[in-house]
């Protein structure tokens, strides 16, 4: 059975503690930066549901993939700690289209506001990038996510939370998101958000005839550096309609009623349960 040393007790309680009063700080630093984010474009009515985009993910981020009945292809169902991103089919009758799931990379995220020790961070680029190091495992951003987006390794003895980083590592460097710059067709490109949006408006300006007018993710949420065009209702992708207003209050005031549980009740649960099992280990020893 592994145990808490007092040196992991002591960074659970300080992080806690110190990032008590932190998430309305972080919410509100992404206000009038957007524009030059790093974001994509997903154009639903240019994907052929080649799965190149899925693929060029597990390659760069080395995840597992998740085999059908057969075990002969990936075929990933939903979003997992495996995988950070899918195409799904949208069909009725002849209407069908594609829809590629992943990381919003919210202007305003609400995971980040819900994290109570800052293991998800706003970065200045515009990623959200997650550091396990930080993590304590209390999945408050699996709670307050509006897109349902984190997931947990319930597979590992220590699981972390798993998502789409944007692939920070390599906007660092330089280069675009993997997916994105394996996709054959142009259904998902990347730059500036800013950029995007204005490509996103001349293709509505230019084929009202093929598209829903409206862009996804342009205010859906507070904005998302994750857009989409669509030529069926973005409800039946799955993007459900948020409003305009950012989603972060709702999880910075859970944060503000779940971060003092955190931080008094927490310590005694943990004190409650070294002693409970010293006093087993006592017993074991003096029987009655
Ligand atoms: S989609 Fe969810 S996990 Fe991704 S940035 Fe937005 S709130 Fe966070
Ligand atoms: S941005 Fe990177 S991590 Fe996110 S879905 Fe694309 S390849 Fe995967
Ligand atoms: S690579 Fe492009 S065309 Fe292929 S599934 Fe992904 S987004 Fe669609």
């Amino acid at each position: 059975m592994s145990t808490i040393s007092r040196k992991d007790f002591l960074k659970i309680l300080g992080l806690a503690a110190g990032s008590a009063f932190l998430p309305t700080v972080r919410a509100q630093a992404a206000i009038g930066e957007a524009d030059d984010h790093v974001a994509m474009l997903y154009d639903s009515t240019l994907c052929v549901g080649c799965n190149a985009c899925t693929n060029a993910c597990r390659q760069w981020n080395h995840t597992t993939p998740e085999p059908d009945a057969e075990g002969l292809h990936d075929a990933p169902q939903a979003l997992s700690a495996d995988t950070w991103t899918l195409i799904q089919l949208y069909k009725e009758g002849d209407e069908y289209a594609f829809v590629k799931r992943q990381c919003m990379h919210c202007v305003h995220p609400a995971c980040v506001s819900g994290c109570p020790v800052q293991a998800l961070q706003k970065t200045p680029q515009g990623p959200v990038t997650y550091d396990p190091s930080r993590c304590i495992g209390c999945r408050y951003c699996m709670y307050t996510c509006p897109f349902h987006v984190p997931r947990f390794e319930w597979d590992e003895v220590i699981p972390k939370i798993a998502k789409c980083t944007f692939c920070y590592d390599r906007i660092l460097d330089g280069k675009g998101p993997a997916c994105a710059e394996r996709c054959p067709t142009g259904a998902l490109i990347w730059g500036r958000r800013a950029d995007l949006l204005a490509e996103a408006e001349k293709r509505l300006a230019e084929h009202p005839d093929r598209y829903v007018n409206h862009i996804y993710g342009k205010d859906d949420a507070g904005g998302t550096s994750v857009l989409y065009l669509s030529a069926v209702p973005f409800e039946k992708l799955g993007l459900e309609d948020l409003g305009t207003e950012p989603i972060p209050q709702l999880s910075e005031d859970t944060a503000r009623v779940v971060l003092p549980g955190i931080i008094i009740g927490g310590p005694l649960a943990l004190v409650a349960i070294h002693w409970i099992s010293k006093k087993g280990a006592w017993e074991e020893t003096w029987p009655l």
